[in-house]
Order: structure tokens, then C-alpha cells, then sequence
């Protein structure tokens, strides 16, 4: 079986910073895979690559066996052409830290741009699937409302039924909760263990080490761009190896 998602020897630099030094690790399909690790380690980063808002300088990262970014021919990289990065794109959905939400937009018009303006849907089918979507992440009453008009736990909601309404085979969320005030992450939280049981690939950046340990297949704690320690949820947040685990997850459990 293909991996969902597949990297070798990633590296990714800013200037002279060497932020990612040698990822490898695999994601199999339906799994739930969480990163964690401390600020500034280079988790984003690493979502980033898989989702082609960076570049990776060496090695090779796949997403469902095809090399991001780049074809491969004769031993040489190419850089794909514009097009066929967006077409790459199109199959990964993304929620980030801050909703991202459109303000001028309703959360139903939120979630319909995408199909609108990429897949070219007509507005009745976007409308009927952007409700539906809507409804599955319990915002059936709130679809004509503008984020302004949504709490933060709503908003990101919104935002995670966006990312699904181009219907990706791999979501990323990056630190999906951590702007949130504390009792609206459980709403959050719910809605990602759904999607979940649902059987969707999802790369998980987070702190909450209850949801990995509940939901997560494996996780992997990545500390100064590699990745430290690698395992199930139980294993890794239960008995540590290293002692830079130890250290990380003494401060966050
Ligand atoms: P994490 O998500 O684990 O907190 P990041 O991937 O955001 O870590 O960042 C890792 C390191 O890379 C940090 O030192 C950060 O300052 C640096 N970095 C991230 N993006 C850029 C960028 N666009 N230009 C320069 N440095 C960056
Ligand atoms: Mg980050």
C-alpha cells in the first residue's frame, strides 16, 4: 500500500537557518498522525511543505506517491509549473491557527468559493453541499452568518468544513485549537474526531495531548527540525525515550 504521505531526507532552509535537517517519516491512509514539539521546531514548516506554500531544498516528500512540487526525470528535479501545483493542492485541505475566514463572506459563501472558483460548480450545487458540510460540522443554524457573528470554536468549523468542501484526500491542521479560548475547543475537537472515524488522512500539529492520545494512530515529537521520536500516542506520551521528549512533555501534560 501506498503511503499517504512520504518523506525522505526533507530539508528546508530560510537563508543560512536550517529549519527542517532531515525528515523522514510516512503517513498511511486513514490514519490520524500527530506532530508534536515545540515552538519553533518546525512543525508549520513541515505542513507547509506538504501543502506547497514552501519548498523543500533537499530530499523528497510524496503525498499519495507523487513528489510534491517537482518531477523526476533521468535522476533530475523539475519544478512543476503553476498549474500543476494548484492541481496537486487541490486534493489537501488545510486549517490553520487563525480561521483565515473571508470577513466579507457568510460561512455558507465561505465554504462555496472554492468549488465556485476552482472546480467551477454551478452556485446551486455549491450552496446545497456548503449546507450540508455546514450541518456535519454542527452549524446548520449558521450559514447565512459572517465570522464576525461567529465565536472562534464556530469560525474554525467553518474553516475545516471549507477545507473539506474541495474534498481532499490528506487534511492538514496546524494548531487547530490554539487560538481558542478553552471552552470552545472541545467543539473543535469533536468535529476533527468525526472526520476521523470517518477515515480521513489528517496530519495533526497540536498540544492537546488528550485528542492524540485518543484519536491519534501515531505521533511523532520533533524537536530543532528532526524528528526526535516517532511511535504510537501511548507509547511516545506514555514512556518517552528521549530525554528532549521528556523535557518537552513534562511542561505540557
Ligand atoms: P513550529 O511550527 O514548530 O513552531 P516553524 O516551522 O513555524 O516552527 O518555524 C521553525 C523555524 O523556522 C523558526 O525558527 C522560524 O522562525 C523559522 N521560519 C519559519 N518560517 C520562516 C520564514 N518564512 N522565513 C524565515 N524563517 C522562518
Ligand atoms: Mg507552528
Amino acid at each position: 500500500m501506498t503511503a499517504m504521505v512520504k518523506s525522505e531526507a526533507v530539508h528546508k532552509s530560510f537563508g543560512p537557518v536550517e529549519v527542517l535537517r532531515g525528515i523522514d517519516l510516512e503517513v498511511q491512509a486513514g490514519d490520524v498522525f500527530c506532530i508534536v514539539g515545540p515552538s519553533g521546531s518546525g512543525k508549520s514548516t513541515f505542513l507547509r511543505c506538504i501543502n506547497h506554500l514552501e519548498k523543500v531544498n533537499a530530499g523528497r516528500l510524496y503525498v499519495d506517491g507523487t513528489l510534491v512540487g517537482y518531477r523526476e526525470k533521468n535522476g533530475k528535479l523539475y519544478e512543476l509549473r503553476d498549474r500543476e501545483v494548484a492541481a496537486q493542492r487541490r486534493d489537501i485541505g488545510m486549517v490553520f491557527q487563525r480561521f483565515n475566514l473571508f470577513p466579507h463572506m457568510t460561512a455558507a459563501e465561505n465554504v462555496m468559493e472554492a468549488p465556485l472558483q476552482v472546480k467551477r460548480e454551478s452556485k446551486a450545487a455549491a450552496r446545497k453541499r456548503a449546507v450540508a458540510l455546514l450541518e456535519r460540522v454542527g452549524l446548520a443554524d449558521k450559514t447565512d452568518n459572517y465570522p464576525a457573528q461567529l465565536s472562534g470554536g464556530q469560525q474554525q468549523r467553518v474553516a475545516i468544513a471549507r477545507a473539506l468542501a474541495m474534498e481532499p484526500k490528506l487534511m492538514l491542521f496546524d494548531e487547530p485549537t490554539s487560538a481558542l479560548d478553552p471552552e470552545l475547543v472541545g467543539e473543535v475537537l469533536d468535529v476533527m474526531r468525526d472526520l476521523a472515524r470517518d477515515g480521513m488522512t489528517m496530519i495533526v500539529v497540536t498540544h492537546e495531548m488528550g485528542f492524540a492520545r485518543e484519536v491519534g494512530d501515531s505521533l511523532v515529537f520533533m524537536d530543532e527540525g528532526i524528528v526526535v521520536e516517532s511511535g504510537t500516542p501511548r507509547d511516545v506520551l506514555g514512556n518517552p525515550q528521549h530525554d528532549r521528549t521528556k523535557s518537552f512533555l513534562s511542561k505540557v501534560l
